[in-house]
């Protein structure tokens, strides 16, 4: 029996790359995972299918975060899910992972751009997480997905990651304000992870990201579905406000 058996979970962006391990994972330890995705219904269809297909749960919810609506929208798909397969609306364990990024250089970052970054990957977490507290029971868990980049300067980057940075903060004072209902709040942040984008089809880009790594390799969904399958479970019961770097030693230098 999986450690996570008799848990919810919402994975935000887990149609594709990080989240789709997250969420396959969570499902494989027990949970019943809410797969959410933007555009991409098939592919979240698909890994509800690999779901089921192992013997878990899983249902799939669409919403479009950063227009208008769409936390409401995510909330509302969330709990209809929820009750049909629970007969309630208790949610576990949220994982913000849903997020864009940038790759502009920081002269040519427009004001539409940099308001994009910011309100799908920090401003909807914050009322995801507003939000999703009322259906959350104590000892409760929630991950966000941070980023290298909030310790590893990349200039192309410099606005996605001052979201992630955002992220973080949010992980913080989130953690002090519901540690007395014993609900965790932390941050994983990824390195350079192999997403399915084309750029991890090209050997010379990634022998150079590889050699970021203290391990010489870029990483995969499934090094950091490891992480937050550990933080969402009881062993992590004492972890929390924390960030943990998943970048496979980038950070080192
Ligand atoms: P992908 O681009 O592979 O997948 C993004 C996911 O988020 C998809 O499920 C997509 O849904 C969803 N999504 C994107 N925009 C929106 C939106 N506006 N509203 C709702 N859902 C949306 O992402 P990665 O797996 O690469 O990244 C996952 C997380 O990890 C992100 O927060 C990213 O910043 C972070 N990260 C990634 C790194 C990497 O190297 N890959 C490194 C460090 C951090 P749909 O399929 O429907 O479009």
């Amino acid at each position: 029996m999986g450690s996570l058996t008799t848990k919810t979970a919402l994975v935000t962006g887990s149609s594709r790359g990080i989240g789709r391990a997250i969420a396959i994972r969570l499902a494989r330890e027990g949970a019943l995972v809410a797969v959410h995705y933007a555009g991409n219904e098939q592919a979240a269809n698909e890994v509800v299918a690999a779901i089921e297909g192992d013997g878990g749960r899983a249902f799939a919810v669409r919403a479009e975060l950063g227009a208008p609506g769409g936390v409401h929208e995510l909330l509302l798909g969330l709990e209809l899910g929820l009750k049909e397969r629970t007969g309630g609306t208790d949610l576990n364990i949220l994982v913000n992972n849903a997020g864009v990024m940038g790759g502009v250089a920081p002269e040519e970052v427009t004001p539409e751009q940099f308001d994009r970054l910011y309100a799908v990957n920090a401003k909807a977490p914050f009322f995801i997480v507003q939000r999703a507290l009322a259906n959350m029971p104590d000892g409760g868990r929630i991950i966000n997905i941070s980023s290298g980049l909030t310790r590893f300067a990349n200039p192309q980057e410099v606005a996605y990651a001052m979201t992630k940075g955002a992220i973080d903060q949010l992980t913080l004072h989130y953690a002090k304000h519901l540690g007395p209902r014993g609900i965790t709040v932390n941050s994983v942040g990824p390195g350079i992870t192999n997403n399915g984008s084309p750029v991890f089809g090209i050997p010379e880009a990634v022998a150079q990201m590889s050699a970021l790594s203290a391990f010489n390799r870029i990483g995969e969904p499934d090094d950091i579905a490891g992480a937050v399958a550990f933080l969402a479970g009881e062993d992590a019961r004492w972890i929390t406000g924390s960030y943990v770097d998943a970048s496979g030693g980038t950070l080192l230098g």
